[in-house]
């Protein structure tokens, strides 16, 4: 029996011990000497075998040593030899656990499933929650509502929620030629991190993975007398990470980092301890980072809008007629009053569906176009590429691109027209019709209908067989790659590799994000057709937390068509997306016209909303830092049905500002002197939105 084994630093008190069975790891909460985790630790592995499975239950010939600030587990969880390693760094009040998984034995080890984590008793035998565990929440982070979710769901529960109702697991589309996402029950919730908020203290498990498709999950596990929740470690989430499937002889897989960290505060301070924690893992912002506000043309253009009642009717091949020179240009005249900085071409300027080949017979050479918009209306071009999922989906632009391109079932029967993203034969040719846009002046690509293809099978391509959605989200990332090597001030927006532009964001948060040659921007999440409806759902909130949990900008363009009087679409978008794209004339020409001077005071302000750190007082009151100025916007909302006063405050030190300047105070503002704080309230109308600037000044 190994004796326990203990490792503290200011912030938390570990302790292993040995057990009939297996090990119980303890995680105590130094400052408020509280437990997080105090049960037998989770190591369980299934492996297939002639009768079924087989499941390991608890490492074998386990052993523990201490080494500096590190604490490591080692042993055999089945055939698979486990390292587990936890730093409790002297200088940081925090944890890091590093997971290492090998094979070595001399076969291929394959896993069906794996669950490792941290156990904290949470319910008694029969589901009564236990009493120090029932207060505090358990919050999701940074997505506590994903747009995804029902209106009325938050990923945020008491104890009581987890032991009612099962988990959620992603699910994406599964097979070639199809779009498709769901979700499925499970024990489990899975998450970029997780947040235990108690006594106003936020406990963050955070987790990142560039070398896999990992998730932090949240389980319960019922025993035969208690219920444990599992937290931290690595868990198997929709058969991800792949790579667990077969792990080859020799070969050691590193799966991340997960952080435990707390902080004081709620939901937003353990979101900005995310961010952080992302900002160390190369995913900050570039400090240089300014993207051109986007008119796009889609809304008020017909190209994309044509219905044929005929359902015998063949493709749609209208670009020559609806989607014209004349067209564009009233569309850049439009851009320029709007005060935008680029033309955004979606679907229609190209010679079919994602062909990326211009459409120069009815839209003139690209060149003359690109230069024409920049000398006439002061305009970038920017277009959108929909990538080979979404074509081969589509079908038109699918002869335009090799057959070699297409994908293989798993019998080896070529799947007609299924373009596979993953093949040197697409990536290539993608890449070479791309640069060409790029060396015509284009400086901005959004990547599209990338979503996964549901597996290749064909050796022909150069890509792993069986082919993973890590291996598509590497060949997307591959793509991105070619083109800043050649182009590196070319912006690119990725949709989710496996989902692409849908509501749903299957990848975490960061996920290849910071690569080198990757991308520049994370997609909106498809909240571009109905802005005011995603508004009073709910569902633009995912937006406000995206950007409170990670420096990655957001790319997202709105129907202005859906706004109101108080251009409550324009601000809250601009609020929440680093980059913004607008289109769509309003019926009213007054709503119009306030937009337009909206879009002059955002172009004004700009710099706080691409560059400035962003706070959130709440998700009604949201805050853009510029320390260079050290200076601020606020952005009020009334996201409610009824006239209201909406208010918030926030310490200087939580923005990095010095106390000892003179600030202009904005009506309804104040400072108070003795807490350090910036308090606003404002009345306000119904679904309507503020803007306040808050400059400062120097004694000298
Ligand atoms: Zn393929």
């Amino acid at each position: 029996m190994l004796p326990s084994v203990t490792l503290e630093n200011d912030a938390y008190r570990l302790a292993v011990i040995q057990q009939k069975q297996g090990l119980c790891l303890q995680i105590l909460d130094r400052a408020m000497d509280s437990p997080l985790a105090d049960d037998t630790a989770i190591y369980r592995a299934t492996f297939p075998d002639p009768s079924g499975s087989l499941v390991a239950r608890w490492l074998t010939d386990a052993r523990v040593q201490v080494s500096g600030d590190s604490l490591e587990i080692g042993g055999r969880l089945g055939t698979l030899t486990v390292r587990h390693v936890l730093r409790l760094p002297y200088a940081e009040p925090a944890m890091e656990e590093r997971l290492y998984l090998a094979n070595e034995t001399v076969e291929t080890v394959t896993l069906e499933d794996l669950q490792i984590g941290f156990q904290r008793r949470v319910a008694d035998g029969v589901g009564t929650v236990l009493p120090d565990c029932s207060r505090g929440r358990w919050a999701a982070l940074p997505f506590r509502h994903r747009a995804t979710h029902p209106d009325d769901l938050d990923a945020d529960f008491a104890v009581a929620d987890l032991v009612e109702r099962p988990g959620r697991e992603r699910r994406a589309t599964d097979r070639p030629k199809r779009f498709a996402h769901g979700h499925l029950p499970s024990m489990q919730w899975a998450s970029e991190g997780w947040a235990w908020l108690y006594e106003g203290r936020a406990f963050c498990i955070m987790s990142f993975c560039q070398q896999a498709i990992t998730f932090s999950t949240l389980g319960v596990q019922p025993h035969d007398d208690h219920l444990g929740l599992r937290f931290g470690g690595l868990s198997m989430v929709d058969g991800e990470p792949a790579s667990l499937h077969a792990i080859k002889p020799g070969q050691q897989l590193s799966l991340g980092v997960t952080r435990y960290e707390t902080v004081a505060g709620g939901v937003e301070q353990a979101c900005y301890a995310l961010r952080r924690f992302y900002d160390a893992h190369g995913c900050a912002l570039p400090p240089d980072y300014d993207p051109p506000v986007h008119w796009n043309e889609l809304y008020d253009n017909p190209e994309w809008h044509l219905v044929c009642p005929d359902p015998d009717h063949g493709p749609q091949m209208t670009r020559p007629q609806a989607y014209t020179l004349s067209r564009l240009e009233e569309e850049a005249r439009k851009a320029s009053d709007y005060g935008c900085q680029a033309l955004y071409l979606d679907p229609g300027w190209d010679t079919d569906f994602g062909t990326f080949l211009w459409g120069e017979d009815w839209l003139g050479p690209e060149d003359v176009f690109v230069d024409r918009m920049r000398e006439t209306y002061g305009l970038g071009v920017s277009l959108h590429c929909p990538l080979a999922t979404w074509t081969a989906m589509d079908g038109r632009g699918v002869p335009s691109w090799p057959r070699a391109t297409w994908q293989m079932d798993r019998e080896g029967n070529i799947i007609e027209g299924a373009l596979c993203l993953g093949s040197r034969q697409y990536l290539d040719a993608a890449y070479e019709r791309l640069a060409l846009h790029c060396e015509r002046g284009v400086r901005f690509l959004m990547f599209d209908g990338n979503w996964w293809n549901g597996g290749c099978w064909n050796s022909d391509h150069d890509h792993p067989v069986p082919y993973t959605k890590a291996d598509h989200a590497r060949a997307n990332l591959e793509l991105a790659r070619r083109v800043h090597e050649r182009f590196p001030d070319v912006l690119i927006e990725m949709h989710d590799t496996i989902s692409g532009g849908s509501l749903q964001r299957y990848t975490p948060v960061y996920y290849q994000y910071g690569l080198p040659g990757a991308h520049d921007e994370n997609w909106g999440v498809e909240l571009m057709w109905r802005p005011m409806d995603d508004l009073r759902s709910g569902r633009a909130r995912t937006l406000y937390l995206h950007n409170l949990g990670s420096s990655i900008p957001v790319y997202l363009h709105v129907d202005l068509r859906d706004d109101n009087i108080h251009c409550l679409v324009l601000w809250w978008y601009a609020s929440t997306c680093r980059h913004l794209g607008i289109g769509g004339t309003h019926a009213d020409p007054m709503v119009a016209q306030a937009q337009r001077l909206a879009m002059g005071r955002y172009r004004q302000l700009e710099a706080y909303y691409k560059r400035g750190v962003f706070y959130g007082m709440h998700e009604g009151a949201h805050v853009h830092v510029l320390l260079e100025r050290c200076a601020f916007v606020i952005n009020l909302f009334n996201l409610s049905d009824s006239e209201q006063t909406v208010e918030g405050s926030i310490s200087l030190d939580e923005m990095g500002l010095p106390r000892d300047r003179w600030y202009a105070t904005p009506q309804g503002g104040s400072f108070d002197a003795a807490s350090g704080r910036f308090a606003i309230r404002r009345l306000m109308p119904p679904w309507s939105a503020a803007v306040l600037e808050v400059e400062s000044f120097g004694t000298n």
